[in-house]
């Protein structure tokens, strides 16, 4: 029975020194030997599948989510939580617009605080070309029904106070602003999204790595799994494993239009409030916030090299820190706490895949790169109706696989030089 959180929950427990609280969400040791759906990887968009496919699609059946390691370990727990949905094309405003809508209500739809806060996402120009791209992304925005809006570098400033606007190296020229964009707390959606999925029945199992897929050998069809805790028969699979999934997809004989890289994040000592807002560079590649315990977090670009290591180059976060200290001076003095990659994979457009593969009962949600964590609860909304009916959701078509042989890309990476 899941605790419901409330005034009167919150105060007893205050009372009694937070002794009295249960575990959040079911862990249960071992898999079942079958199920109806499996996903495999316990990330956020893992999660949410499994909890929008247990709350909207309950005929599906026995639905569980195996993660090797533990649940949010992965870019999940990572990242440094950017939300926003001023896409250049569309289809990407449409789906991650989806998601920030889906964000605004997720803490009561969860019964658990995310801490989704829109205070808003700025993203500098340091150039002509700059100026020009973003411009094109406000106008496209407003068109597509999406906040977005142009600021002169004083209104910039202006928003942003510890932001030097003549900055030698990086001048800023002007910035695109979403109000609606933030941040959310990462672990908490992981938390948040397992604790509602085994409310309503999903089992959990962490420490439980895939390491096959079974196929049919008639149809092709997947008839189940082979784990490090047993084999699990099952004829629906939703693979959703960040930078993991061409490995697991090989298992399946499918070869994926995927990379991974390292992307790597960093936090500062926490400071009292100094940042009210996230700024984004996309010439320099470094992106702040500062976090409700008052660290400054900051992200860094990919790698130039692909790897499946969760670490990347010192040179790479030294960039980022370099440019933080010219475009915020009064940082300079801050120590940095900690730092660490994630493995992120991208895909040739920049865009994510979400849908069916050519292997019958096989689903594929991936290519998030360094931007799908804003992108969260759309993802898993619009891929459980996508296993649950076995053909796309309206918002997720265009994001197919089968665009790379189409050739109808959603090309964000051309269309911004960074998604995210
Ligand atoms: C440093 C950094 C900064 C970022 N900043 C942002 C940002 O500001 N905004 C934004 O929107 N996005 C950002 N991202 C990207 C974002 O983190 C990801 O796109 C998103 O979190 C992906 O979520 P996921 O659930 O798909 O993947 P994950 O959270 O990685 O979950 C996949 C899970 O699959 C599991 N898995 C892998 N293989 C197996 C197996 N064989 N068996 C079982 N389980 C398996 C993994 O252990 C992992 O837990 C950033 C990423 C990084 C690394």
């Amino acid at each position: 029975m899941t605790t419901r959180f409330g005034l009167l929950s919150l105060a007893r427990e205050a009372l009694r020194g937070h002794r009295g609280w249960a575990p959040q969400w079911r862990s249960p040791e071992r898999p079942q030997p079958a199920y109806d759906v499996v996903i495999v990887g316990g990330g956020g968009h893992g999660l949410a599948t499994a909890y929008y496919l247990a709350k909207e699609h309950r005929h599906v059946g026995r639905i569980a989510v195996l993660e090797k390691g533990w649940i949010g370990g992965g870019n999940t727990g990572r990242n440094t939580t950017i939300i926003r949905s001023n896409y250049l094309f569309p289809e990407s405003a449409a789906l991650y617009d989806h998601a920030v809508r889906l964000w605004d209500g997720l803490s009561r739809e969860l019964d658990y605080n995310v801490m989704f806060s829109p205070r808003g996402v700025m993203m500098l120009a340091h150039s002509v070309h700059d100026e020009q791209v973003f411009r094109r992304h406000v106008h496209a925005n407003r068109l597509d029904g999406v906040d977005n809006e142009w600021l002169t570098p004083a209104q910039a400033k202006a928003f942003c106070p510890p932001l030097d606007i003549a900055c030698a190296r990086y001048p800023v020229l002007g910035a695109a602003l979403q109000r609606r964009g933030g941040v959310a707390r990462h672990d908490a959606v992981a938390w948040g999204y397992a604790r509602a999925a085994s409310a309503l029945g999903v089992d959990i199992i962490q420490e439980c790595e895939v390491t096959g897929i079974a196929r049919d050998p008639r149809g092709g069809a997947v008839t189940g799994l082979e784990t490090t805790k047993g084999t699990v028969r099952c004829p629906r699979i939703g693979v959703v494993a960040a930078g993991s999934t061409s490995l697991l997809m090989a298992m399946a004989g499918l070869r994926m239009p995927l990379e991974s890289f390292p992307l790597q994040a960093l936090v500062s000592e926490p400071v009292k409030p100094v940042f009210p807002c996230v700024v984004m560079s996309n010439t320099v590649h470094a992106y702040i916030s500062q976090s409700d315990k008052g660290e400054l977090v900051i992200g860094a670009g990919t790698d130039g090299y692909n790897s499946y290591s969760q670490a990347g180059g010192v040179q790479v976060l030294s960039h980022a820190l370099e440019a933080v200290c010219e475009l915020f001076p009064t940082f300079r003095r801050m120590r940095m706490l900690r730092s660490w990659g994630g493995i992120v994979d991208t895909t040739p457009d920049r865009s994510p895949i979400i849908g069916t593969t050519p292997v019958p009962g096989l689903f594929v949600n991936c290519g998030w790169g360094t931007g799908g964590f804003k992108a969260t609860p759309g993802s898993g909304h619009v891929f459980a109706a996508t296993i649950a009916t076995g053909a796309p959701h309206p918002i997720a078509a265009p994001f197919a696989l089968e665009r790379f042989t189409t050739g109808r890309l959603i090309d964000e990476a051309a269309a911004a030089a960074v998604a995210h």
